[in-house]
């Protein structure tokens, strides 16, 4: 916003001038009388950081499990594909640990077979943690050089 009088500079006051509330700059409001300077408009930015869901994730010995869930059934690979409304190749490549089920997979084998194949991880275990650590030892660091310096 500029100047109501001038119209060059920033607005910082807001002066009432020959009875009239303006917004002036600095130069400006030496014509009238100075009530307050404009408040800056300082934007809350609200990071806002939804919860993370625990998020599922299908087991990394999925396709052992997987096997042995299709032979413990006495099932071929067909057979286990067909049960499942999948492909025999995806079967196949599940079983060789070339492709991951999908959860929607992963949790039909689950349901039928009576196996574990989606555990859940909370996003916060991770990152959130290791950085703590980090800020930790930064801290430490900033301590130890205080101490050198002061012997
Ligand atoms: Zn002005």
């Amino acid at each position: 916003m500029n100047c109501a009088i001038c119209g060059k500079r920033k607005a910082v006051y807001i002066a009432r001038v020959e009875g009239t509330e303006l917004e002036v700059c600095e130069e400006c409001a030496k014509y009238g009388k100075i009530l307050k300077p404009i408040k800056k408009i300082v934007k809350k930015v609200v990071v806002k950081r939804e919860k993370p869901e625990a998020e599922e994730f299908v087991v990394l010995d999925y396709a052992k499990k997987i096997r042995q869930a299709r032979e413990t059934s006495g099932l071929t690979q067909e057979e286990f594909a067909n049960k499942l409304n999948e492909k025999l190749s995806v079967i196949r490549k599940v079983e060789n640990g070339e492709l991951v089920p999908s959860l929607k997979l992963a949790r039909k084998i689950e349901e039928k077979f009576g196996i574990k194949l989606i555990e859940m991880q909370s996003e916060v275990s991770g990152e959130e943690l290791q950085h703590e650590k980090t800020e930790v030892a930064t801290l430490g660091d900033l301590i130890e050089i205080k101490r050198r310096k002061s012997h």
